[in-house]
């Protein structure tokens, strides 16, 4: 059975729980979080609620953000 991304209804990548563009959004934005870390000492929870109001972020990591903000508070 092929699974399907948590966020959109496309097949996974294996070992994972997002498809290719979901994960290389999220693989992105843990990129830009490590700069930001460097810069402004924020935590990933507090990092997802400021990208998330980024006019410029990109749709694909928009849903990414979004959707780890609700795990989050899960
Ligand atoms: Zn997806």
């Amino acid at each position: 059975m092929t699974k399907e991304c948590d966020i959109c209804s496309r097949p996974v990548l294996e070992q994972c729980s997002l498809c290719e563009y979901h994960a290389e959004a999220k693989h992105s934005l843990e990129w830009a979080f490590a700069a930001w870390k460097r810069a402004y000492g924020i935590g990933w929870e507090e990092y997802l609620e400021k990208v998330v109001g980024e006019e410029n972020l990109g749709d694909w990591a928009r849903e990414v953000v979004v959707y780890l903000i609700e795990q989050n508070d899960s």
